[in-house]
């Protein structure tokens, strides 16, 4: 038991050490008994009879872990097979096993049951097991995905109770569609059962319609009721545009088969999304295989050698994401690469709502200080972990003074780096504080001027409507509200906020020259 030595001589508990967080995504290593997988991961499915892709190519790329299906497995070798799975598919680091409760599902096959399924993995030496779920569709109705929830609990149950080998991390599917409730259930029953690390469930509709809001939903739900240090695999996310959402809402793993079932269909992937190769007057892409061919040659291929070519093109392009990804999140940049990401298509641009409505959520994860300068370009920026929790720490802290003197934000930061200030300064005495506005930040009083991240931000010079910054407003409303007098320098974006909210109280000045003047 490699793996648990290994843990065990660090002290560990857990199967996921954490090196790295940014918004709700982890940067670490899952220690399995066939090896340490760093995540966040991809996981390849292997066909375990007929796989198309020679393994080693796959291993050969860098994936240090592979999923396969039990159910089939089982089917075509028999139950009492007496190899290994790494044997079976011929593969020397770790392998996941799906249970195959949806071909159950599907094939509506009756000798097999959840008990036999984890036997045969438990057989198999799979170092992350799945044990028997029925997933739960995106149509069905809340009464049906109630049955598939109890369904796949009680086989859950059933299989932790059973199994006596601790070398397996055992995963507790969560079942519940885009019943929240249901899947929140769900994930809590699974982990006060025992279960080390969980699945999501992602019904394929969700998936293939693009309903990437209702997905980044199900993934806060099932967050929300498990532990930090217990990893989350997504079924069924192989999408390049999916991974960023999916590991900034705090995916560790997902596993899909798209690389070859896109190649099926003559689907070549992009960073941000596919094309039919045919539509292709270039290979945007300089992969080993795309080094090689002409877009006309690829398509010319023979069939069967235009799958193999295309599906390694397609693993390569979501290598290329999730290192892209894991990247981000060293550089605290994954918000950025979040938000560019989501321009790629509309549907994608709507789950940012699910950004927005959970920030609370992401900041957990979000470090207190980044050593690069975050960038604050559009409204949705407003909303960032960070400049969130700024705007918070400003509201906390008191104030003596009984005059409040609010200038634009210079373009040096610190405030006391910038000359203007300094000679502003000079001239008051302490009775006035000083304190520049941020469409972004809200209101930085100087005390707090060299906190991260209002000393380290860059800014566009956008003109930006104060309409489109909610959080400015409830910011700028409450900080004021502790002063006698309020003088505002304004800018054109500070002229439509206080025309746009009737600010009648205020003193306004068109420039520095006239603050003595009011004084
Ligand atoms: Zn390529």
């Amino acid at each position: 038991m490699i793996y648990k030595s290994d843990r065990e001589s660090k002290g560990m508990q857990d199967v996921l050490e954490v090196k790295h967080t940014d918004l709700a995504a982890r940067l670490g290593t899952l220690y399995t008994k066939h090896g340490k997988v760093e995540v966040p991961a991809f996981i390849p499915v292997i066909h375990p009879v007929r796989q198309e892709i020679p393994i080693d190519i796959i291993k050969h790329m860098g994936f240090d872990l592979v999923i396969t299906n039990a159910y089939i497995t089982m089917k075509n070798y028999g139950k009492e097979v007496n190899k290994s799975i790494h044997e079976i598919i011929n593969f020397d680091k770790a392998v996941m096993t799906d249970s195959g409760g949806y071909q159950v599902l599907e094939y509506g096959d009756l000798d097999v049951d959840h008990e036999e399924v984890a036997r045969f993995e438990e057989m198999m030496k799979s170092d992350i097991a799945v044990p028997l779920d029925k997933p739960t569709g995106f149509a069905i109705d809340r009464e049906k995905a109630v049955d598939h929830v109890k369904k796949t609990l009680d086989a859950a149950e059933a299989t932790i109770k059973m199994v006596s080998n601790d070398d397996i991390i055992w995963v507790g599917p969560i079942q519940g569609g885009r019943y929240l409730d249901l899947v929140r259930y769900s994930a809590k029953r699974l982990d006060e059962l025992g279960y080390q690390m969980f699945a999501l469930g992602s019904p394929t509709e969700i998936m293939e319609s693009y309903e990437f809001k209702t997905l980044a939903e199900m993934i806060i739900a099932a967050k929300s009721a498990i532990p930090i240090n217990k990893p989350l695999h997504l079924f069924g996310a192989g999408n390049p545009l999916t991974i960023p959402l999916a590991v900034a809402l705090g995916c560790d793993t997902f596993d899909s088969a798209s690389y070859i079932l896109y190649a099926k269909d003559d689907r070549y992937m992009l960073p941000n999304g596919t094309i039919n190769i045919r539509e292709l007057a270039y290979l945007p892409c300089n992969c080993l295989v795309c080094s090689k061919y002409k877009a006309s040659e690829l398509i010319s291929l023979e069939r069967r050698d235009r799958i193999v070519e295309i599906a390694k093109h397609n693993l390569y392009i979501i290598k290329r994401e999730v290192d892209a990804v894991k990247q981000a999140i060293i550089d605290g940049r994954l918000w950025e690469y979040v938000i560019q990401k989501s321009l790629s298509h509309p549907k994608l641009m709507k789950a940012n709502e699910v950004l927005i409505e959970n920030r609370e959520y992401l900041e957990e994860g979000t470090p207190l200080y980044k050593d690069k300068a975050i960038y604050l370009m559009s409204s949705i920026d407003q909303f960032r972990p960070e400049v969130s929790r700024f705007r918070r720490v400003v509201l906390s802290m008191s104030s003596r003074s009984d005059i409040l003197l609010l200038i634009p934000e210079p373009d040096d930061h610190p405030l006391y780096s910038n000359e203007r200030y300094n000679r502003i300064r000079s001239m008051l005495n302490h009775d006035v504080k000083i304190a520049y506005y941020s469409p972004f930040l809200g209101i930085v009083p100087e005390e707090l001027s060299d906190l991260y991240p209002a000393a380290h931000h860059l800014t566009s010079s956008i003109r930006f409507k104060p309409d489109d910054f909610p959080t400015f407003k409830d910011t700028f409303f409450e900080y004021t509200k502790r002063f006698k007098k309020v003088i505002v320098v304004a800018d054109e974006f500070m002229k439509n906020f206080i025309k746009s909210n009737a600010l009648d109280s205020l003193i306004v000045l068109n420039d520095y020259d006239e603050i003595t003047l009011c004084l």
